[in-house]
């Protein structure tokens, strides 16, 4: 079981990733990726229901049952995705720029990579190349 979820996880987030990549590259989507965030958008609804406390009173939660809890993460994780592609901030979403991630970032100010650890290893990879390949200038 817990293997199924993580197989069922993690092919979302390749969906998911070649939909940003499509995004950031001005492409079409992939129709199967289209698909597969589609239907894990509607395996489980992702909105908050109302319930009432006796006695703090009315508040918003997920209902989350044990044997729906793979559902609700899709549909989750799909439905942020979603947001994330259709809101504001789309046309901040660019990929990390350090080589081999393969994570995607909202750009903010000269930023370009996904983690500071990306970003040591861009930066070192650049030390390298001009100690190996130094300029003649
Ligand atoms: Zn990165």
């Amino acid at each position: 079981m817990r293997e199924m979820s993580a197989t069922q996880l993690r092919s979302l987030r390749e969906r998911l990733r070649s939909l940003f990549a499509a995004h950031v590259a001005g492409l079409p989507a992939l129709p199967a990726a289209l698909a597969a965030v589609n239907g894990a958008l509607g395996r489980a609804p992702t909105a908050a229901l109302l319930y009432w406390d006796e006695k703090t009173g009315p508040y918003r939660a997920a209902p989350c049952p044990t044997n729906e809890v793979l559902d609700r993460a899709l549909a989750a994780l799909a439905a942020n995705a979603a947001d994330l592609l259709t809101g504001a901030d789309a046309g901040r979403l660019t990929a990390c720029d350090s080589a081999p991630c393969n994570r995607y970032l909202l750009r903010h100010g000269r930023r370009h990579w996904c983690s500071t650890r990306c970003g040591d290893r861009a930066r070192a990879a650049r030390a390298y190349a001009r100690r190996i390949r130094p300029t003649t200038d």
